[in-house]
């Protein structure tokens, strides 16, 4: 009984501090603070636990990280075999273990010709790296290339919240604040295909949002360094898929035009469309790629830019060349993150994990089905376990609701009612669980979320 007692103090001492103490990520605090904080206290495989214990389903695997499920043994013992030999050690003038053979591992299961791995602590310094790199190749390489000295990006893109990565972004309500910071960059068509930009519909339209950014090359590749996307999926846009053969079709763009292509995988990768790699479907080779989320399978902060060959190479030189590549975090290839995600890759192919994904992929699509019966869901979007359910105020004119509707928002709450987290993108309804996820596991998730929209939207 005394100890109940103490535990909803200590409960309601943390929402107090909670509130006092902390700034949340894209959060409108005056809201939040008018409701009470869920305080998670421990996970275990597709669930969370708050502090009095309620279980919820982790439908959004902790903001697209969680990739075997939480407490996943193999990598917990690898992280605490590693802390009894050091937590950290520089990779400025040294290096270890964890780090050498994960950069191994990494080059191995990339997309052919990606040789070199930069390390970094999360997605957008990943494309902080790969959008500094790209510039200064091209100042290293011959006396012509040195115009090339901007990105080309796609509209609704998003890589990060660091001003670099916020340059190359898209997102009008994210972005639009901190334009005078920018530095300039193209925007070319996304494909966006429920809310075609040219009114025009796959696969009878043959992509012809792709033009957009043939002329945007085709006019400017001598300023232009490197294009930037979200190979298939732009993410946080919506989780809006991209028709096939558009990624492809980007990167043969680039290579016509002398253009670097930088994959940003963050979000993409590890196994969330299916494949280890987006790129992987269409059989892209990207010059640069950045990847970071599932990296430690969802438990440590760790992040990587991949470079070929050919990359690395200008860099090279006598240090008053003055060649070298001037960038370092602090953490840079953190040991217990690098043994984190080795732990990580093992258990992909000691499980067979993508194997087993697939089965899980179709169940998906089926429960996904049922939601066009639901008078808001405007449209389904699925890339193997990522998802976006977009809801509108008008299915006929595609109405969007006003944003004071907060419904995304309302969503959520009822879905956390019963037993699950999401997390929205606006009014875009994000599911993205565990790949570890069980077939019932997913089966409730998908119900929960079903019944969520229509008492919110219908009732
Ligand atoms: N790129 C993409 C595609 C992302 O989705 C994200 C994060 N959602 C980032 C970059 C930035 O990653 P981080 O939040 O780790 O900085």
């Amino acid at each position: 009984m005394a100890e109940k007692k103490n535990s909803i103090k200590e409960k309601l001492l943390l929402e107090a501090l909670d509130k006092q103490y902390l700034w949340h990520p894209f959060t409108q605090m005056q809201e939040y603070r008018q409701l009470t904080p869920l305080i998670i206290e421990r996970g275990s495989g597709s669930y969370l636990y708050d502090i009095e214990g309620n279980r919820y389903i982790d439908g959004v695997s902790s903001l697209w990280v969680t990739i075997h499920g939480h407490r996943k043994k193999q990598i917990d013992t690898a992280i605490i075999r590693q802390v009894k030999k050091i937590s950290h050690s520089t990779l400025l003038g040294l290096t270890n273990a964890p780090a050498i053979k994960l950069a191994q591992k990494l080059v191995a299961i990339a997309p052919r010709g990606l040789t070199k791995v930069f390390y970094s602590d999360n997605g957008s310094t990943a494309v902080e790296v790969a959008l500094k790199i790209a510039f200064q190749f091209w100042q290293q390489s011959s006396r012509a290339a040195r115009g090339k000295k901007t990105f080309v990006t796609l509209h609704n893109a998003y890589h990060g919240d660091t001003l670099g990565s916020v340059s190359v972004g898209g997102i009008e309500l994210f972005h639009r604040i901190y334009k005078p910071l920018l530095f300039k960059t193209y925007k070319a068509d996304a494909p966006y295909c429920y809310r075609c930009p040219l009114q025009l519909h796959y696969p009878s339209c043959k992509i012809e949002c792709l033009n957009s950014l043939e002329k945007t090359l085709k006019k400017h590749h001598a300023e232009i360094a490197a294009l930037i996307m979200e190979p298939l999926v732009q993410g946080a846009a919506g989780m809006i898929v991209f028709p096939r053969g558009y990624v492809k079709a980007a990167r043969e763009l680039c290579t016509r035009y002398q253009i670097l292509f930088i994959a940003d995988e963050v979000a993409v990768g590890f196994g969330r469309t299916g494949k280890m790699f987006a790129c992987e479907h269409e059989n892209v080779r990207p010059d640069l790629m950045a990847i970071a989320k599932g990296i430690t399978g969802g438990t440590l902060p760790l992040a990587a830019t991949l470079a070929t060959d050919t990359i690395y190479d200008a860099f090279l030189g006598e240090v008053q060349d003055l060649k070298t590549f001037y960038h370092g975090h602090t953490y840079t290839g953190n040991p217990v993150a690098c043994a984190a995600a080795l732990a990580n890759l093992a258990v992909f192919e000691q499980e067979r994990v993508l194997d087993a994904l697939q089965l899980k992929i179709k169940l998906l699509k089926k429960k996904l089905k049922a939601f066009y019966n639901l008078s808001h869901v405007g449209d389904v979007r699925q890339c193997g376990f990522m998802v976006g359910i977009e809801l509108v105020e008008d299915r006929d004119s595609k109405k969007p609701y006003p944003l004071q509707k907060k419904i995304g928002q309302r969503v959520i709450l009822e879905a956390r009612r019963r037993g699950v987290i999401i997390r929205p993108l606006g009014d875009v309804i994000v599911l993205m669980p565990p790949l570890s996820i069980s077939a019932r596991e997913l089966e409730k998730l998908t119900d929960v979320v079903y019944e969520s929209i229509q008492f919110v939207t219908e009732k």
